[in-house]
């Protein structure tokens, strides 16, 4: 039977893979992210080839009273909530004594607390009908440190310990709550960073990547969003059933070090 799947920033990179990914297994989804209009209606109705029912809702993850309406039109929408997938996130490099409050307060509300707001709306049907799978996409900074980035691994440690709670609540009730913790992943985002940093440093693009980029990435690779996808279908499936309350790393051995 065709799931309900709310993937929150699937307009772009891991977030539209990730519905891409459920969206070819038929299932139903509600994407969520910024972007051009014209775009989003392209990759909406492109969510529905496979037989199932594709939505958007554009609720800015800033905003509470915007994620509750985004959840209540899901379940309006489709019943109930099946598996949600918690991926909206952004970035801020800067040093703490200058980074700037605002962008402190817009990545905890984003890449922390918007997950917060949707799993609070998602768990009493979850719980009720004793089945749901919440998947955090955290990174591997949920685990480690970089210097300069200091909102974005506050935000992603928290999650892990919202992950690892949520886990403990809802164990007896069929739910299953996760996170992935990928390393470098070539997104949109990502790459248009390479020609610039390649200039500004006097290097080639193939320098950019393995000597800046993919520095602490010890394949030397990049991961791909497909392959963040099909972590996120498996934690959805029946045979990850008891897997609760941990994160499935997809770094090329970054955090093994
Ligand atoms: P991306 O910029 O390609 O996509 C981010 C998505 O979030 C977009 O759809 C964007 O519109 C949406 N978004 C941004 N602000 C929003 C807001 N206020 N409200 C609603 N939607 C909003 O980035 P990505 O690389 O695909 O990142 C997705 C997730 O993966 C993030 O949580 C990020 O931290 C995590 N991640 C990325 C990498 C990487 O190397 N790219 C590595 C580890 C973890």
């Amino acid at each position: 039977m065709a799931r309900t799947v709310v993937v929150t920033g699937s307009t772009s990179g891991i977030g539209l893979a990730i519905a891409r990914g459920f969206a070819a297994e038929g299932d139903n989804l509600v994407i969520n992210g910024f972007g051009n209009a014209a775009e989003i209606e392209a990759i909406r109705k492109s969510l529905e080839e496979k037989g199932g029912r594709a939505i958007y809702h554009g609720a800015d993850m800033t905003k509470p009273e915007e994620i509750a309406d985004l959840m209540a039109t899901a379940a309006a929408e489709f019943g109930m909530v099946d598996v949600l997938v918690n991926n909206a996130g952004i970035q801020h490099v800067a040093a703490i004594e200058e980074f700037p409050v605002e962008k402190w307060d817009q990545i905890i509300a984003i890449n922390l607390s918007s997950a917060f707001h949707t799993m609070r709306a998602a768990i009493p049907a979850m719980k009720e009908k004793r089945h749901g799978r919440i998947i955090n996409v955290a990174s591997a900074h949920g685990l480690i440190a970089s210097p300069f980035k200091a909102a974005y691994v506050a935000a992603k440690h928290g999650i892990m310990g919202l992950t690892k709670t949520a886990a403990l609540e809802l164990a007896e009730f069929g739910v299953t709550v996760n996170a992935i913790c990928p390393g470098y992943v070539l997104t949109p985002l990502v790459e248009k960073q390479i020609p610039d940093t390649a200039k500004a440093r006097g290097i080639s693009e193939a320098q950019v990547k393995s000597d800046v980029m993919l520095k602490f990435q010890p394949t030397k690779d990049f991961v791909a969003v497909e392959e963040v996808a099909a972590v996120a279908l498996f934690l959805a499936s029946d045979a990850a059933r008891q897997i609760t309350g941990t994160h499935i790393s997809i770094d090329g051995g970054w955090t093994a070090q």
